[in-house]
């Protein structure tokens, strides 16, 4: 299975990290050895000392598509999460200025946290999802999904010109403002409205 990360969602995490409204989506890749693996921490890597947190609702592939038209997106999830797009900032500013890609500094080892699924039942609109992330109990980031630049039908659209969805896949579908850095003994938790659906703590 993949994860298929989409960057610079949020209007506002856009202006944060001073980076251009793009006219695509932001499209990137973590391989499965990504993920975190449940109820272990998450160790910072020893090539980064400015490893940012990014929470974000993720999205479960259940049937295999492509050229998927947004109109029949939905078909292809069942299942609402929660996670974590784990970032090297300092490691991806030196490749973005070297325009590199950010492999290293996104889709290292434990780099995706993937919370507990929720079924999409449970929702009267998918997009109008609210989510949060907290850092040693204070609200760190919270956004709602209204607010993407591209809505999870679209991103499915826009994804599934490139990739094959299969069944297991994962999409981050980006993070709101907010983002900062993690520290040892950090307890991280993920909220979609008051459910917590993960609780890590950082080494
Ligand atoms: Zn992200």
């Amino acid at each position: 299975m993949k994860l298929i990360c989409i960057g610079r969602n949020y209007t506002e995490h856009i202006k944060e990290l001073e980076n251009e409204k793009p006219t695509d989506p932001v499209v990137f890749l973590k391989p499965d050895t990504a993920i975190l693996l449940k109820k272990q921490p998450f160790f910072i890597p020893e090539f980064s000392n400015d490893v940012h947190h990014e929470v974000e609702v993720l999205v479960k592939i259940n049937r295999v598509g492509k050229y998927i038209d947004k109109k029949f997106a939905h078909k292809y999830y069942k299942e609402i999460g929660l996670g974590i797009d784990f970032t090297a900032r300092d490691l991806q500013a030196q490749l973005k200025a070297k325009g590199l890609p950010w492999e290293k500094a996104k889709a290292f080892d434990g780099a995706a946290v993937v919370g507990n699924w929720l079924d999409k039942s449970e929702f009267e609109n998918v997009n109008n999802i609210n989510f949060s992330l907290k850092k040693n109990d204070e609200l760190v980031q919270q956004g709602n999904t209204s607010h993407m630049l591209w809505k999870i039908d679209e991103i499915i659209e826009y994804v599934s010109k490139y990739f094959t969805l299969k069944i297991g896949d994962v999409i981050f579908t980006g993070t709101p403002a907010g983002v900062g850095k993690v520290v040892a003994n950090d307890k991280l938790k993920g909220y979609i409205e008051d459910r917590e659906l993960f609780s890590i703590t950082v080494k």
